[in-house]
């Protein structure tokens, strides 16, 4: 496979197409930002962890019957992707309180909560990502009832799936970011499954082995992005 024409460069990857239809090429950057891109840094060999998580938790995902554009881990930092039709919604889904959640509501870090609580984000950096209910999405026609209703369920099955994967291996998944697409009928989960998108502690400790760690300069981010990796791939 042949890497082609640039697409689209963001703030962790460049997407390029490739000699075959249907398929892109989307190489991660060791490139770090944060705090709607306020923060810049450097997470050297970030490229490679997020990678390499990306593949095996997509590859851990299509085993439980979720479909995924993941096809090849290539050349270390990069992974063949079926192209799709990306839908301009985040999806964020949360199993402890954390992040902006924490902030907006003034809730404790860290408390459980009673079942896991799904949020709509619209993608437009312009406009800093604002957060949409269920009606923004569908009155606003950024997606239809129906494929709204089997997104929901897949990203319920991906924190299921993830949650239980995680756990044996002494990782609690608090909260991660989803984005879907669309390929002719069907409905695939794109994107990336890495440190830089989910928050994930150790279960015993708590203590912080994601992007939080580069946010909040708490120091050591490579060990710890190449630790979750080393748990999850063993
Ligand atoms: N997240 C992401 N991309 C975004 C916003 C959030 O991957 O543009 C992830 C983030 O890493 C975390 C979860 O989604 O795992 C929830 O993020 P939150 O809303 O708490 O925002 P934050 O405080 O991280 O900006």
């Amino acid at each position: 496979m042949r890497k082609g024409e640039l697409l689209y460069e963001g703030k962790a990857k460049r997407v390029f197409e490739t000699d075959a239809a249907g398929v892109l090429w989307a190489e991660f950057k060791d490139s770090a930002t944060a705090f709607d891109g306020v923060k810049k840094g450097t997470i050297k060999g970030k490229g490679v962890y997020n990678a390499t998580m990306s593949a095996k938790l997509f590859s851990v995902l299509e085993r439980a019957g979720i479909l995924t554009h993941f096809l090849e881990q290539v050349e270390g930092r990069s992974l063949l992707v079926r192209r799709l039709k990306m839908f301009p919604v985040e999806i964020v889904m949360r199993n402890k309180v954390a992040g902006s959640l924490a902030e907006r509501y003034g809730l404790g870090p860290g408390t459980e909560l009673k079942k896991p609580i799904l949020e709509y984000y619209l993608k437009a950096n312009a406009l800093h990502d604002p957060m949409m209910n269920r009606n923004h999405v569908l009155v606003l026609g950024y997606m239809t009832e129906r494929k709204l209703s089997h997104v929901e369920g897949e990203a319920a099955r991906v924190n299921r799936v993830l949650r239980n994967y995680m756990r044996r291996r002494g990782l609690e998944l608090v909260d991660f970011k989803l984005e879907f697409g669309e390929r002719g009928r069907k409905i695939y989960l794109g994107d990336e499954i890495s440190p830089d998108t989910c928050r994930i502690w150790d279960a015993a400790t708590g203590e912080v082995l994601d992007k939080d760690r580069f946010r909040f300069d708490l120091g050591a981010v490579e060990e710890h992005y190449e630790e979750v990796v080393r748990r999850l791939t063993a």
